[in-house]
């Protein structure tokens, strides 16, 4: 089934009187580690018959010198094989497979799909936990004996003061390895604890018992009812259908999932709901758990062991419901029943490292082989989503008004042209009467302005230099306190000295505001005001957020300055006023999405304001009043943008109306990075040349050096491809990079359907 890569044909094709010395043999395919695009064939040896199985990973030996390596089998047959040349496989090391012939084909789908190796989808599908974990045997949980057998045979001071941490740190069941882990002893000291009977094993500790259901689901409105409707009947059906609930922040798209996984495990099947970022959304997790009392939730903080016990939960089909963020996709749910995205629009649902995958596209596949419904919704479905259900693949079910009848928040543009000139990310007249009538209502105020930090340029008053990270082409980005100038492409702090670099004047200009300093322009402006502020920088110890968050919810801070993650899923009634304070930031960026994000952002934050009987309003501050982005979000109509943005998508061939795959080449030699990127461009120009009519409409952009031309010291290139049909362009693509032997001192990517352009 698999073919051969060149390296194994060296043992296939023996000599031509070998050709028909052929026997009859159990082969296994095996997917390595390493740069090898097709699995390799080993023999399955007589002591190992029956227990080498697709999903498990088994040991066999590579290359001439027969190094040991672990790799996954992803098939087994019985075929015709030459004698001699297959090595065999050396053992096995799990017992059960990890992965189900489904996950396996899903995995193969994948490195197909994003033109990655399969040895890294199987890698990323199966979390670090328990790629670890598994092989060994179950690690039985310990606490201190009872009645210590120790204290008999030898006095208490006998404890050596590793021990006694050990003992001290033992207040709950935990592994050998936990144990070790909290008390700073070594895991030979438990081994030997365990021996000497001062640590006994006992029963896992139980989870949380199931709550009672203290949320009552409300009767749905007639909206609801209508886009439940379709997901019942697709799961009563047995088939697949994506359904999008297209509906304005406050709608009832939450509910609808939530009555829709009670169906779901109504049929004893499982559900799993991906949620874009799983500590900006306490919330939505919060009203799984209230529903549903027992909710596996996988979040970035689970250590690996946690996350390996979930995932055997999930897999023993003993959790019902799965909320997590995007690797969630692949919980090895047996009896998967329902599949739903909230904020399906969302950057985050495609990973950025290999395998660049997007959940949306896994998620459909895996419900199309399941035969099982997905959802997906948001206020600002993306462009991609949208055009699928124009086309009537997919169906839309909208949610036009708020639950409860309040209405949206009236919006109100002001022109930053127009007035005394400012700096981006100040506050104009307008909004901070409109923060005034906020406070005095009694209401609350979120600020959004993309871009963190005090000032996002440091500049020379007498010579116009700037101040630029010395390995990144970027400016710095001052913050305070302390003159720190921060990259925020590498993170490299560097202190601001007060006197220019270049000619020696004192005094630099401090340009472009970020959220620290509006933060303290507000706290000025308000003093009598409570100001908060969450960002990147704010939020880096755990639990900052959920903190930062519940301060608001409780009323202890009026008024909350962030970036985009203040805009997400967060539903307070008590918000009167949301000021977008320069709403053109991501504007002008060099990515033919920056419309669509931009009035997707501006449209998430506006549905904020005015959740509660008071009402509420927006301020859009912008230098670009005009724009179809901004000029949709301010009356609400989402839709008006995507009528406008479609057809000029169409025009460019750009997603959804074409596929396109992005290369990045980086490297520390500027002409070796150019050299390469031109390499590339031409082999794919070869490539499609030799297509000849097939290769209709595919065009090679580049290369050029990329928006950000050097980062963290490396220089870089890029060039895109892009063409009407993806399936066709993704081939020729594979078979233009195929091979390639690429100079060590090169390291480049590729990224099919890339969200990140800079
Ligand atoms: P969305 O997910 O679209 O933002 P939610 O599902 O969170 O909307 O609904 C907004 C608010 O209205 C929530 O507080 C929710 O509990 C409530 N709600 C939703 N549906 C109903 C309903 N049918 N009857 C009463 N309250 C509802
Ligand atoms: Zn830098």
């Amino acid at each position: 089934m698999s073919q051969h890569t060149p390296q194994q044909q060296l043992f296939v094709n023996g000599p031509a009187w070998e050709e028909d010395d052929r026997h009859l043999a159990v082969v296994a395919s095996i997917v390595l580690p390493g740069p090898l695009d097709r699995p390799l064939d080993y023999l399955v040896p007589e002591q190992l018959a029956g227990r080498v199985e697709p999903g498990k990973r088994v040991r066999v030996p590579l290359g001439r010198s027969n190094r040991p390596t672990v790799g996954y089998c992803v098939a087994v047959a019985t075929r015709n094989v030459p004698s001699s040349g297959l090595k065999a496989v050396c053992d096995i090391e799990d017992e059960r497979p990890l992965l189900s012939p489904v996950m396996l084909e899903l995995t193969a789908w994948m490195s197909e799909r994003w033109l990655c190796r399969h040895g890294e989808v199987l890698e990323a599908v199966l979390p670090a936990g328990v790629r670890e974990a598994a092989g060994s045997r179950e690690q039985p949980y310990l606490m201190p004996a009872a009645t210590r057998p120790a204290a008999e045979s030898a006095p208490a001071t006998r404890l050596t003061p590793s021990q006694a941490n050990v003992l001290a740190a033992a207040t709950e069941p935990q592994t050998a390895a936990q144990l070790a882990d909290r008390s700073g002893a070594s895991r030979a000291v438990v081994t030997r604890m365990v021996k000497r009977g001062l640590l006994v094993e006992v029963p896992a500790p139980s989870d949380t018992p199931p709550r009672s259901s203290s949320d009552e689901p409300p009767q749905l409105s007639e909206a609801q009812s209508a886009a439940l409707e379709p997901i019942c009947n697709a799961m009563r059906e047995g088939r697949h259908e994506t359904v999008v609930l297209f509906g304005v922040t406050g709608s009832g798209k939450t509910e609808v999932y939530l009555q829709a996984v009670e169906e779901t495990l109504r049929y004893g099947k499982q559900a799993i709901v991906l949620v874009p970022e799983i500590s900006l959304t306490p919330q939505t997790c919060g009203r799984f758990r209230s529903r549903f009392g027992r909710v596996a939730v996988l979040h970035s903080h689970l250590t690996p062991a946690e996350r390996h016990r979930e995932w055997k939960r999930i897999a023993a089909g003993e959790v019902g419901v799965v909320v997590g963020a995007r690797s969630a996709v692949f919980a090895p749910t047996p009896r998967l029943g329902l599949l739903v995205i909230d904020e399906e629009h969302e950057t985050s649902f495609k990973q950025s490292t290999a395998p660049r995958y997007h959940a949306r596209d896994v998620a459909e596949w895996r419900c199309r082989r399941e035969s099982i419904p997905l959802v997906l919704g948001s206020a600002t479905p993306a462009l991609e989503t949208f055009q699928k259900c124009l086309r009537g693949e997919w169906r839309m079910a909208e949610l036009p008004e708020r639950v409860g009848g309040t209405h949206l928040p009236g919006v109100l543009t002001v022109d930053l042209r127009a007035g005394p000139p400012r700096r981006a990310g100040d506050l104009s007249s307008r909004l901070e009467a409109g923060i005034r009538w906020a406070l005095n209502a009694g209401g609350q105020v979120i600020l959004l302005l993309n871009r963190r930090g005090f000032a996002t340029h440091i500049q020379c008053h007498a010579c116009g230099h700037s101040v630029t990270c010395p390995q990144c082409d970027l400016s710095l980005t001052l913050h305070q306190p302390g003159s720190r100038g921060i990259c925020h492409g590498c993170g490299r702090v560097i202190r601001v000295r007060p006197v220019c670099s270049e000619c020696g004047q004192a005094g630099l200009a401090l340009r472009g505001s970020g959220t620290q300093r509006l933060e303290d322009r507000v706290a000025r402006t308000f003093p009598e005001a409570r100001v908060a502020r969450m960002d990147a920088d704010t939020m880096r110890r755990r639990g900052s957020h959920e903190a930062t968050l519940d301060a608001f919810r409780d009323g202890h801070t009026d008024i909350l300055v962030g970036t985009q993650m203040i805009a997400k899923g967060l539903d307070f009634p008590s918000v009167m006023l949301v000021g977008v304070v320069y709403a053109d930031a991501a504007l002008h960026l060099p990515d033919f999405r920056a419309a669509e994000r931009t009035c997707q952002l501006i449209t998430q934050v506006a549905g904020r304001s005015g959740r509660g009987p008071k009402g509420g309003r927006v301020v859009v501050q912008t230098a670009t009043p005009d724009h179809p982005a901004i000029r949709a979000a301010a009356v609400h109509d989402y839709e008006a943008f995507v009528r406008h943005e479609l057809p000029i998508r169409e025009a460019l061939g750009y997603p959804p109306f074409g596929q396109v795959v992005r290369f990045v080449v980086r490297s520390r030699n500027e002409t070796a990075a150019r050299e390469w990127a031109e390499h590339l461009a031409s082999r794919l120009r070869r490539q499609i040349e030799a297509a000849a009519e097939e290769a209709a409409g595919i065009r090679v952009l580049g290369p050029a050096p990329a928006p950000i031309e050097r980062l963290r010291d490396a220089w870089r290139w890029h060039l895109q491809v892009q063409g009407p049909d993806g399936e066709i362009l993704r081939r020729l693509v594979r078979l233009a990079i195929e091979g390639l032997k690429v100079p060590d001192s090169v390291a480049w990517i590729v990224d099919v359907d890339p969200v990140e352009m800079l």
